[in-house]
């Protein structure tokens, strides 16, 4: 079977879209499929069909090709136009389970949100959202995936030059974003706020009822998902409104990476000057970000604006508690503690400064040795069996960048062995250490600061 497409979002929101086909790739050639994901929503395609729908040369019976409109809190500042630039959503399609899914293509040429870029993608970045988000799946956190990458045939100009292109096939739950709903606020169209608040509750949270319980369920999502990074050590790089969606998957892989050593004020993103997205921001970007949603719906949260404001100022201050809360459950996990006890609050707060310039990953799931007093303390309460337990709640390989890095290089100058060798390994995160010394230890010491682009 292929894909039975079924384009609610065009039915049911029009003008929020732009119909539009993607670019025709001159010479296509697959790169990355993921057959995998294809075999899980129940897609049967050939690698010729892939080659063609997931670049552009052609399109899948059914598809309706459309960049759709968003605006956007970008680094702090609003931009009320933003849109996909270079992204074609072709249609959504139902998995096998009845699951509702967006296929887009990005890197797909230029469209009328396209402003000064070209519309395009490099290889190298296109392959890193599929490596990136493939590790994230199997790390087991809500994420768009990738089903293909394909090679256009076609060259691009970037900083670093000529770039071989590329067009990445994404799967989403869907690609509505905060910045959607700001859009249409930021044009007083509250028709369409409305709509688009009705059409992302039953396709995302059916059986919530009203502005203020989504608003609710939205940000309990958005928690844990932030919740898992921290506990993952990684870092989105760009949490701009347009970069996150409603259904709590995580979104537009771009800068992103895993922090190495633990040092809260990790940045990797070139463009990232003042660490607005650093490590531990993240949780207060969270909330920033929740902020500008509940602008958006605060006539949907009470007819009397005053009221409205109350009601939103109200859930504001209560996300910093949740996400506490949240934080607090994923650690738990990560110690292997069972239960809940009165100390583990002090033992997890106790832990990050003495975990100051350590791995990250490795060592929660080595058992913190040479951590002498708080070892004690964890010990005294973690119990027998831990072993295990750790093992299960801390992956031994993360994509690292050093390796991810090597791999997209590699791939770039059109080798892909060392990317299938590291997608393989981020596919099995919590597997032995043993055998795969080289994706699961950290960079050799004295390497350059690491340093992430955006994919534009
Ligand atoms: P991003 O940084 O990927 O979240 O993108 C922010 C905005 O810039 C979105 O509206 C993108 O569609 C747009 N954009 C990014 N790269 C390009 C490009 N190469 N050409 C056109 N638009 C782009
Ligand atoms: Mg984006």
């Amino acid at each position: 079977m292929t894909f039975q497409f079924d384009n609610s979002y065009l039915r049911d929101l029009p003008g929020t879209y732009l119909r539009l086909d993607p670019s025709v790739a001159p010479a296509p050639r697959l790169l990355a499929f993921n057959r995998d994901l294809a075999r899980d929503l129940g897609l049967q395609i050939t690698e010729d069909e892939a080659a063609a729908w997931f670049s552009g040369a052609a399109l899948p019976a059914g598809a309706e090709p459309a960049a759709l409109a968003y605006a956007g809190h970008q680094f702090g500042g609003f931009s009320p136009q933003l849109g996909d630039g270079r992204a074609h959503l072709l249609g959504e399609f139902l998995g096998p389970d009845g699951q509702r899914w967006d296929l887009q293509l990005k890197g797909s040429g230029k469209t009328p949100f396209s402003r000064g870029g070209d519309g395009r993608a490099a290889v190298g970045p296109m392959l890193r959202e599929y490596l990136i988000s493939e590790a994230m799946a199997a790390l087991g956190v809500p994420t768009t995936r990738c089903l293909a990458v394909v090679a256009t045939g076609e060259d691009i100009w970037r900083d670093q030059g000529r770039l071989p292109g590329a067009v990445v096939a994404r799967v989403a739950a869907s690609h509505i974003r905060v910045g959607t709903f700001e859009f249409f606020a930021a044009r007083g169209e509250d028709a369409k706020v409305k709509a688009l608040l009705d059409y992302t509750i039953a396709r995302h949270y059916p059986g919530v009822t009203g502005a203020l319980p989504f608003f609710d369920a939205v940000v309990a999502r958005q928690s844990k998902l932030v919740a898992q990074w921290m506990g993952l050590g990684f870092i989105h790089g760009v949490m701009n409104t347009d970069n996150m969606a409603l259904s709590g998957e995580t979104i537009d892989y771009g800068p992103c990476a895993f922090m190495d050593a633990y040092a809260p004020g990790t940045v990797f993103s070139s463009i990232d000057r003042q660490g607005r997205y650093a490590y531990a921001n993240q949780p207060l970007i969270l909330a920033w970000n929740l902020a500008r949603l509940a602008e958006a719906l605060l006539p949907f949260f009470d007819a009397d604006a005053a009221r409205a404001g109350d009601l939103a100022n109200e859930r504001l201050q209560a996300i910093a508690g949740i996400y506490r809360r949240d934080w607090l459950d994923v650690m738990r996990a990560k110690l292997g503690l069972e239960g809940q006890a009165a100390g583990d609050e002090a033992l997890i707060d106790d832990l990050l400064p003495v975990l100051l310039g350590h791995d990250w990953t490795l060592t929660f799931r080595r058992g913190f040795d040479g951590f002498g007093d708080w070892r004690d303390r964890w010990l005294d309460r973690v119990g027998p069996d831990w072993e295990g337990r750790l093992a299960t709640a801390n992956p031994a390989v993360i994509p690292r960048n050093h390796q991810v890095e090597a791999a997209l290089d590699a791939a770039t100058a059109g080798d892909m062995a060392p990317f299938e060798a590291l997608l393989a390994a981020v596919r099995d995160p919590f597997g032995p250490e043993a055998g795969r010394e080289g994706f699961v230890l950290p960079p050799p010491m004295g390497l350059a600061p690491y340093v992430t682009y955006c994919g534009t």
